[in-house]
């Protein structure tokens, strides 16, 4: 059996960090994590090529070789779905989908052969039970369980071309204990946070490493601390350990819940694992608003000082903001732009809030009769999915004015400023210059120091950094080079005097 296993292109978005692959010479920013775990549990007798269209184009050759193709994809990759599914009818070679776009949406997809939905590691193996019995394979294979991921076997990293991507990533654990009504990670993958074994975590940075992969690693987990406990008393000083005897080959980036400011002891040993960095959903400085999508954690405490404080254990803060809930008046949108340039949060990631399918928020606005449209999954892209209770237009003129706030030229690189005033640098970590840090930064001296026309912000950052903060010059520079994406993506790139 021959299964191309195919991941759809990402558009132009905030997280597609596009513009930034000029100055690395990488071509996507994360490898397909799940395709690589699908492949995994395929049986090994099977040929399989994975082609990221990130990468790469997906050639007729590839179509032509495959007896399957496999899809995997996100709501926000729906255009390049609809081409791969083109294709595949085209060569005439049979469709098999999964992941999140799949589970909530097939019957969008009549021209799909088969659907393995909802969690791989128990639909996967009735797809393959059905084929070696000589059973005609249903079209939909789905279940109510959640899997056992201490089973899910190490990722077929070796069908990746690593060189080509920003950063590995690994799984740790699923689901999340909280109930975020706008969520659909606690739909797709449970309350009861299911983590893998610490021996299979340290399975898959052993691979990485045996694969000679050095640099980020990110944790995919949507909230990494979904079982503190356990992270804290038994992964992380493993993982602290691998690390050490490996001359600290990797750094981690993660997505956690604001309650991590709580926990001194647990900052640290993130920080001395190697750990840099953090997304965190704050959403909404504004209380009512936090009730109304019952944001529980982050209600009844100052979110500036959690942020700080995160920050100050030697953990970057990059954070997710939303405007559109019910109870969002007009002062919300100056709220927010005064909290993020306060914050120091460099990558602010806004979005206009929307209802995925199957969450709580979905549910109340389709009894509500407010639904409009299915949720794009494209932050970037001013699509709002109900009808809001502020005036649309005002809902919209109010996000621009906050993109236009925090990611114009001056006060975006004041943020960077105070980011790295707030910022403590852990001196544990391994800081080798490398050729490719050095190419980037000529890069982006000529881009952004000569060419932009932002450039006067860029040498007043070069140079104070160099005065103040100079062992931070690394992080100065990569997050100049994120505001040129920034900046293209949002449109904004010779608006330089917002206030
Ligand atoms: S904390 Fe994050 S992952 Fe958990 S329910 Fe809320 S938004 Fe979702």
């Amino acid at each position: 059996m021959n299964v191309l296993l195919v991941y759809p292109q990402y558009p132009d978005s905030f997280w597609s960090f596009k513009h930034v692959m000029r100055f690395i010479a990488k071509k996507a920013s994360v490898p397909p994590l799940g395709l690589i775990t699908v492949s995994a549990m395929l049986p090994a007798t099977w040929k399989k090529k994975l082609v990221d269209m990130n990468v790469s184009a997906l050639q007729p050759r590839d179509l032509l070789w495959a007896d399957y193709v496999f899809i995997s994809a996100m709501s926000i990759q729906k255009e390049s779905v609809d081409k791969v599914i083109e294709l595949c009818l085209k060569y005439e070679v049979k469709i098999i989908a999964g992941g999140p776009l799949f589970t909530q949406e097939y019957s969008n997809y009549p021209q799909i052969d088969h659907f393995i939905l909802n969690e791989a590691e128990i639909t996967l193996p009735m797809f393959l039970k059905d084929l070696d019995d000589g059973i005609l394979p249903e079209r939909i294979y789905e279940t109510d369980e959640f899997a056992d991921i201490t089973l899910t076997p190490v990722p077929d990293y070796q069908l990746l071309s690593a060189k080509d991507y920003v950063t590995m990533n690994i799984q740790v654990s699923r689901g999340c204990p909280f109930s975020c009504d706008f969520c659909e990670i606690t739909s797709l993958l449970g309350h009861k946070v299911r983590m893998k074994n610490t021996s299979q975590i340290i399975a898959e940075l052993e691979i990485l490493f045996n694969l000679n992969w050095r640099g980020p690693v990110f944790i995919v987990d949507d909230n990494f601390i979904g079982n503190k406990n356990k992270v804290k008393n038994d992964l992380l000083p493993a993982m602290k350990e691998w690390m050490q005897t490996h001359n600290n080959p990797f750094t981690f980036n993660i997505q956690s819940s604001i309650n991590l400011a709580d926990d001194e002891e647990l900052m640290s040993l993130m920080a001395e694992t190697g750990f840099t960095s953090t997304f965190v959903g704050i959403e909404t400085p504004d209380e009512k608003s936090l009730h109304e999508c019952n944001k529980g954690q982050n209600k009844n405490r100052d979110l500036l000082h959690c942020v700080k404080k995160i920050q100050h254990a030697g953990l970057q803060v990059s954070g997710g903001f939303i405007v559109g809930f019910d109870t969002d008046t007009s002062s919300v949108f100056q709220k927010q732009i005064d909290f993020i340039q306060q914050s120091g949060i460099v990558s602010a990631m806004v979005g206009l809030l929307n209802a995925p399918k199957n969450t709580t928020l979905y549910n109340r606005l389709k009894a509500e009769n407010r639904l409009t449209a299915q949720s794009s999954g494209n932050n970037t892209d001013l699509s709002i999915n109900f009808v809001p209770v502020m005036d649309h237009q005002e809902l919209l003129d109010g996000y621009q004015k906050i993109i236009q706030n925090i990611y114009a030229t001056k006060p975006y690189y004041k943020r960077i400023r105070r980011f790295l005033l707030n910022y403590r640098q852990i001196q544990t970590r391994q800081k080798k210059m490398k050729f490719s840090y050095l190419s980037s930064f000529f890069k982006s001296l000529f881009i952004i120091g000569i060419v932009n026309k932002g450039r006067s912000e860029y040498w007043k950052l070069l140079i104070w950094t160099l005065f103040r903060r100079p062992t931070l010059l690394k992080d100065a520079l990569t997050f100049a080079v994120y505001g040129y994406h920034f900046r293209t993506v949002y449109g904004l790139m010779d608006k330089n005097s917002y206030s």
